[in-house]
């Protein structure tokens, strides 16, 4: 059994490079034995030529970084294994320039090896060569003292900043002299909570219990020193943040805390998340530390086959450095901005995050409370119907809808118009999916009517009544108008027109029991609409999520509509309940 989708092939990066040849014409130039990749151009001005490499498994890095403004030569071993001594002699060799060869190495020990014999090949041809060897990882501080750590994210960093600078002319001794210092003021961390593939096996390389995470995780597989139990957000980046930011010396007097700041990703994570630890690092590191952040990355560029997780790379920033970190290049290498030019208020951004929290009131016994907690208690229920036939949001859109229309609910019922009122609005402008705007227009033509009504007879019970029919009969031709679906397409519609059909001119049982039967009814058919269209006959058995929530949303106007304790229909809700809990329960 495999689960990964590699050819079968005695060199599985030998095969990666030449789909990487066929994508890269004309850019670089790809010899695969001994393996190595060269860069088609560069820089008129450049003396020295920058050579690295390492282990596959971290792509982009390194084949990807070749090109002008980027390293002359990379040297691919095999996954997670060091190249060979010839392979980097030959690169080497094949790119050198007067000026000589800097060779950036990250420290493991086998590629320091490597690097060192074909250092020695290359001088004994007469070929001046330097290194830098990158020790960034907080995570092997304890081999510090002896293999030393391991080298990580700040390799790209590394790459970058040298890059360019190779571009602008620099020669071996100052290049080697910047990289060490770059080095020297980087530290990284990484954190995963599942492991990478095994190439050879197709199964997890290591097993993290749900809800661990894996903290100080290498980039080879390797499991970290400590596991913990996975914090929120907040708290596991303010703690990376918090000893990154100790452990990084603050060796340039005039520049102290001031640092690029680069998230990086471990091959299974995604951008949406890279982007929200960036954004909550750089909360940190300024908030928690009162450092400045010169400029911010997030993307994958060094990972670890498809580990799930991602690293954090703080480097104290020299002014010195900002014109080669920030000039242009044309490899996968980032492209960094100075974070004047982010457009980040961080102000407004810690604002935003304040008023995310609901303000703690009251909250009053009326409609729009009523509905809310019917909503949020069945929210994943109704999550995992619309998983069945659609994307898994519908329950998540309808709550967040509610949670937008508690915001600015103060203390005091408002009355049923005013809650419906609410509800639409927000509904129809704040709600995504195909159906919190449909869901809007029935509560507009609610809201509408029984206000009319409120307005003609007072709180008359028996016109309220009238009106909610009324609403349900016109919010369902607005339905249909907009959403073109008809009885027996498996939507919303086919919950609400049976309710609508029983023509009775006041909201009771008997439409509410119409309703849920029409829901339930949807489980035997395929869908002609939505979402739920692309699944066909696979949806079948369960009903959809659009109907069943009409039916919620009819129980609960009744429910309002008849309070229980004064008619005897205040106990039927309860078995309606039990309808609409068996129709999503499963
Ligand atoms: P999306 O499919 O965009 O994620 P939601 O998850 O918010 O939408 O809503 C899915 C529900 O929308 C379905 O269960 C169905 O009841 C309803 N729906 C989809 N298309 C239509 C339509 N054309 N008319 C009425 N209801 C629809
Ligand atoms: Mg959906």
């Amino acid at each position: 059994m495999t689960s990964n989708f590699l050819l079968d092939s005695a060199s599985p990066v030998r095969q990666a490079l030449i789909g990487f040849a066929l994508a890269s014409a004309g850019d670089v130039r790809v010899n695969l034995d001994p393996m190595f990749v060269t860069a088609a151009r560069r820089a008129p001005g450049r003396k020295v030529a920058l050579v690295s490499g390492g282990g596959a498994g971290h792509e982009p890095m390194h084949a990807a970084f070749v090109g002008v403004g980027g390293l002359d030569a990379a040297c691919p071993g095999e996954i997670f294994t060091s190249p060979h001594n010839r392979q980097i002699f030959a690169a080497s060799s094949a790119v050198a320039l007067p000026g000589g060869v800097l060779h950036i190495v990250k420290n493991y020990t086998g590629d320091v090896i490597n690097f060192r014999i074909a250092a020695e090949r290359l001088a004994a041809d007469g070929i001046e060569v330097a290194t830098v060897l990158v020790d960034d990882d907080l995570g092997s501080e304890a081999a510090a003292a002896t293999i030393g750590r391991r080298g990580t994210g700040a390799t790209v960093v590394l790459e970058k900043i040298l890059g360019a600078a190779a571009d602008a002319g620099l020669d071996l001794a100052h290049l080697k002299r910047l990289g060490d210092g770059i080095v020297k003021h980087s530290r990284s961390l990484a954190v995963a909570n599942v492991s990478h593939t095994s190439p050879d096996t197709g199964l997890a390389a290591f097993d993290v219990t749900p809800g661990d995470l894996e903290y100080g995780v290498g980039i080879h597989g390797e499991t970290a020193a400590q596991t913990i139990v996975q914090p929120s957000l907040e708290t596991l980046v303010a703690r990376m943040i918090a000893e990154l930011h100790e452990a990084v010396p603050d060796a340039v007097p005039d520049a102290a805390n001031r640092y690029l700041l680069f998230v990086n990703g471990l091959g299974a994570i995604t951008a949406l998340e890279l982007q929200h630890v960036l954004a909550e690092a750089s909360r940190a590191l300024v908030g928690n530390h009162d450092a400045e952040v010169v400029s911010a990355i997030s993307g994958t560029y060094i990972s670890a086959l498809d580990m799930r997780g991602f690293s954090i790379t703080l480097t104290a920033i020299d002014d010195e450095w900002l014109p080669f970190l920030f000039a242009e290049h044309e490899t996968a290498l980032p492209r960094p901005l100075p974070a004047a030019a982010l457009l980040l208020d961080d102000a407004l951004m810690f604002d935003e995050v304040v008023s995310l929290e609901l303000p703690a009131v009251v909250v009053p016994d009326g409609y729009l409370s009523r509905l809310n907690g019917i909503i949020t208690s069945r929210r994943l229920a109704l999550n995992a119907l619309d998983q069945k036939a659609g994307d898994g949001d519908m329950g998540s859109n309808l709550a967040q809808g509610m949670e937008l229309a508690m915001r600015d609910y103060l203390i005091g019922a408002d009355t049923l118009d005013a809650d419906l009122a609410r509800i639409s609005q927000v509904f129809l402008n704040d709600v995504g999916g195909s159906s919190g705007p449909l869901f809007g227009l029935v509560f507009q033509d609610l809201s509408r009517m029984v206000g009319a009504a409120a307005a003609r007879d007072g709180a008359d019970d028996a016109s309220v009544s009238r009106a909610v029919t009324a609403g349900l009969r016109s919010g369902l031709a607005a339905v249909q108008r907009v959403g073109g679906a008809v009885a027996e397409d498996r939507t919303m519609v086919d919950a609400l027109a049976p309710a609508v059909a029983v023509g009775l001119d006041s909201l009771n049982e008997v439409a509410v029991r119409a309703s849920i039967e029409g829901a339930r009814h949807t489980s035997e058919l395929i869908a002609r609409r939505g979402r739920a269209s692309y699944v066909g006959a696979r949806a079948v058995g369960s009903p959809d999520p659009g109907a069943v929530a009409v039916a919620m949303i009819l129980v609960s106007l009744l429910e309002h509509l008849t309070p229980a304790g004064e008619t005897a229909i205040g106990s039927a809700t309860g078995d309606l309940w039990l309808l609409i809990d068996a129709l999503i329960a499963d």
